[in-house]
């Protein structure tokens, strides 16, 4: 690990002014950021810690929605009794990421900043784009197993290991930012962050020295929430596929439905496709097939990892009809 300087900031003002120098970043609950120093991958010459930043707090809006301080700790939001009972999919997704001590110390600002779990970006004797710009990459020919179907090019077909993500894209949440010049702006979950293009470093659209200061969820949509992760081992581990999915339906037909999928693409999935495919049809098996052979129709597999095709689709339709099960009339 290289030498670096450290300072903790005290007010959300002070940390965007501190982390102006060039070679600064913020650290949070550090759970991401501290194995990629070690490992040499990310390299700053300045730490600004944030996770002392009065920003923890859930807080209602007067719409009926919250806001989210970005300082949250992942398991304290998951067992936030709003989130619990309105937002079921977000507590979820939380639930079904990393372990309780590190859902301890991860901030819902870094959870949304963590970087891929590709293993050749980890590897720094590998070609990749990613960690080193022009370089090639490994996976395109490689081992790629868990990598992305939908939204890669072939600089980049790393997928976005965020579980919280998922669930705040079918949430339709917004993304708070603060800059150096005070200045605050939104973005939506589903802009964030960046299809690879021919730059699959620039992952997101924070600007340099931007902080994340807050999540805006609107006020939950009607229907039943689920969260679905498929991976090899039951805990503590990432997502081959994972689905976000509210739906409601009356009289057997499906009045509203919100589809976001995890593991599948370089940034948490929404799929309008499937939406469109799901609103006004009976909520029948027929339909689930429908909408995740939309959502699929551009799915491209690198090889090792065709399965997630099939997979993907296959979790949708379960998903979905569990949703119908459970209650997706009930509209609250
Ligand atoms: C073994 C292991 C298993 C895991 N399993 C899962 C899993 O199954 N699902 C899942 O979703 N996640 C999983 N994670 C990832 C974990 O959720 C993230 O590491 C964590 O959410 C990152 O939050 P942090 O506060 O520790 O971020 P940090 O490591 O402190 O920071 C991460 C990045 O975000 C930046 N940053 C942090 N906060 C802000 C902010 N407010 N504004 C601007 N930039 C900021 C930092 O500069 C850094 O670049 C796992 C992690 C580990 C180590
Ligand atoms: S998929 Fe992306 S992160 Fe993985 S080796 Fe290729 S460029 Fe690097």
């Amino acid at each position: 690990m290289r030498s670096f300087t450290y300072e903790r900031a005290m007010t959300a003002e002070a940390a965007v002014d501190a982390v102006s120098r060039a070679d600064a970043k913020f650290i949070s609950g550090g759970t991401n950021l501290l194995d990629l120093m070690k490992l040499d991958i990310e390299k700053p010459g300045h730490l600004v810690d944030i996770s002392r930043l009065p920003l923890r707090d859930i807080e209602e809006l007067p719409d009926g929605g919250l806001r989210i301080g970005a300082q949250t700790a992942n398991s304290d939001l998951a067992a936030h009794t709003r989130v619990r009972t309105r937002y079921e999919v977000l507590s979820q997704a939380l639930l079904a990421g990393a372990s309780g001590q590190l859902r301890n110390k991860a901030s819902t600002g870094g959870n949304l900043l963590q970087r891929t779990r590709c293993p050749y970006f980890y590897d720094t004797a590998a070609d990749c784009n990613k960690r080193n710009p022009g370089s090639g990459c490994s996976a395109v020919g490689g081992f790629n197993r868990i990598h992305a179907i939908l939204g890669a090019g072939t600089s980049c077909i790393a997928t976005n290991p965020s579980d919280m993500a998922v669930a705040l894209a079918a949430l339709d949440a917004e993304v708070e930012l603060l800059d150096a010049e005070q200045t605050v702006r939104r973005v939506a979950v589903t802009d964030f962050h960046r299809l690879p293009g021919d730059t699959p470093h620039i992952e997101t659209v924070l600007r340099p020295g931007e902080m994340i200061t807050a999540v805006l969820l609107p006020p939950p949509p009607p229907g039943r929430q689920i969260y679905r992760k498929v991976r090899d081992r039951a805990s503590y581990e990432f997502a081959l596929v994972s689905v976000a999915a509210v739906l409601s339906t009356e009289h057997g037909t499906i009045s509203h439905a919100r589809v976001a999928f995890g593991g599948v693409a370089p940034k948490p999935w929404r799929s309008v496709e499937a939406e469109d495919e799901l609103t006004g049809r009976p909520a029948t098996m027929a339909t689930y097939r429908a909408a995740a052979e939309a959502a699929m129709r551009d799915a491209v597999g690198r090889g090792h990892n065709d399965f997630k095709i099939d997979l993907a689709a296959r979790t949708l339709c379960r998903t979905l009809a569990q949703a119908a099960r459970a209650g997706g009339g009930d509209a609250r």
